[in-house]
């Protein structure tokens, strides 16, 4: 166990207990689990931003038999407060805010040094201790559930050239998953965590949204919202046309660059916004990403271009340039949804994380005829999952009659 003070469990208690009454879904899987224990003797390791919904998840899984190892999936995201409850909660838990590089990847090995049957993973640093230097903790492993984007493109170029060694589920491309956590979950919490941190206007402002994937499309969409003038960047010509006809103003970063008054990167891509941009960018104008890791906004060329780097408030950092400009930078341009916020809302993990445990549960009742492949979720759990939510929603849909059955199976 590595928390950073135990006496901080009664806040993260609170936090936890909040949101599982949003959480209907996962509920209704945990009723399921405690009276089946699927996981029963079985271990899990978990690798996830490490607040009240994955705590509560982590919970679920112990409800279902199982033990659990959990660490965080980014240095910022830790609660510190939530992590205290969940080893309260008998989770075996390895996080604390604000680790080192090295302490981080410390913490990462300690949830393998459990040989885990099962593994949940958000980015995929797990996946490449289990591929280099903690192959051998992996030697009891059934497969393991990915949750982003990222991670997927990990794996998917990982399998391609055939060096996979355990099968995995991507949670991430399922329904239930991609369109409500990436689009309104990003939206919304990316937001949050800007509006909070600043405290500034968003409307009025001329907002840059670099990628308009499943992640920039939910982060458009609310700038527009909120009244801001919307500035979008693609590297995909499709998508490019989707965000003008969505009404945005699509433009190159060159461009982009010196009209924005935000800029938020959600692209999974590494220098979307380095020294040129800094360059011609506006006096006060503020830097955040979304997407992944703290590499879409070149921090290197950040760094060398000013003169004086200094806090302004928590998780702002200003950059003061040579010719007297001043950029804002958030929180380290690491995740501004996780790392200054508390991520996406409960009835949006609701539905990721009860995919992630039902994507469990399908690998453990196929363990004997999986692969070392990335298989998609089945599409009776989205669907499932899907059914719950709307239950949860206390929405119905209608039923199609034998009559429209066939109709729509009909050759003509
Ligand atoms: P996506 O593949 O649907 O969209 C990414 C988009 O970025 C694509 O349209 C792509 O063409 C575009 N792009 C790539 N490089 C670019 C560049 N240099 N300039 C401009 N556009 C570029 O992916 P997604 O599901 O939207 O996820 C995006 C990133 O966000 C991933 O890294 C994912 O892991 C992460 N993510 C973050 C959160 C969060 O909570 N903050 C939630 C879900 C996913
Ligand atoms: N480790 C990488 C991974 C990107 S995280 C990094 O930190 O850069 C992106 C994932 O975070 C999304 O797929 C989303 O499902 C997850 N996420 C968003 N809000 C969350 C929350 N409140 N709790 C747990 N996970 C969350």
């Amino acid at each position: 166990m590595d928390i950073k003070d135990p006496s901080l469990a009664p806040a993260g208690h609170k936090k936890i207990d909040w949101v599982s009454a949003y959480m209907p879904v996962l509920s209704g899987i945990r009723e399921e689990f405690r009276r089946t224990k699927p996981f029963r003797g079985l271990r899990i390791a978990m690798s996830i931003h490490l607040e009240a919904k994955t705590a509560y998840l982590a919970t679920v899984l112990k409800d279902g038999g199982a033990e659990v190892y959990a660490t965080g999936c980014n240095p910022l995201s830790t609660q510190d407060d939530v992590a205290a409850a969940l080893a309260e909660r008998g989770v075996f838990v390895f996080a604390r805010h604000g680790v080192s590089a090295e302490e981080y990847e410390e913490h990462l090995l300690s949830v393998l040094t459990c040989h885990p049957h099962l593994m949940i993973d958000d980015g995929g640093d797990l996946t490449s201790l289990l591929h280099g230097k903690a192959q051998a903790l992996g030697d009891c492993l059934i497969g393991g559930a990915e949750e982003t984007t990222t991670g997927i493109h990990r794996l998917l170029a990982r399998e391609a050239q055939g060096g996979l060694r355990f099968p995995m589920v991507d949670v991430n491309d399922a329904d239930c998953k991609h369109l409500f956590d990436n689009r309104y979950g990003t939206g919304q919490s990316t937001f949050d965590g800007i509006m909070n941190t600043t405290n500034l206007i968003i409307a009025g402002k001329c907002v840059v949204i670099a990628g308009y994937g499943w992640c920039g499309k939910g982060a458009a969409m609310r700038a527009k919202g909120l009244g801001a003038r919307v500035v979008v960047t693609e590297i995909d010509p499709v998508k490019a046309i989707e965000a003008a006809m969505d009404g945005f103003d699509v433009r190159p970063m060159s461009e982009a660059a010196a009209m924005g008054d935000l800029f938020i990167t959600l692209t999974g891509c590494r220098d979307v916004i380095r020294a040129e941009h800094f360059a011609v960018m506006k006096d006060g104008a503020l830097l955040s990403n979304a997407g992944h890791f703290d590499v879409e906004i070149d921090k290197v060329a950040l760094e060398a271009a000013a003169t004086r780097v200094y806090e302004r408030k928590p998780n702002i950092m200003g950059y003061e340039m040579k010719d007297g400009r001043t950029l804002n930078l958030l929180a380290e341009g690491r995740l501004v949804n996780l790392a200054a916020g508390n991520g996406h809302p409960a009835e949006i993990m609701d539905m990721s994380f009860a995919i992630q445990a039902k994507s469990l549960e399908f690998l453990l009742s196929n363990k004997d005829t999986l692969a070392p492949r990335v298989y998609r979720v089945p599409a009776e759990i989205d669907r499932e999952v899907a059914t719950r939510k709307l239950c949860g929603m206390g929405l119905a849909i209608d039923t199609l009659s034998p009559e429209q059955e066939a109709y729509l199976a009909a050759c003509e």
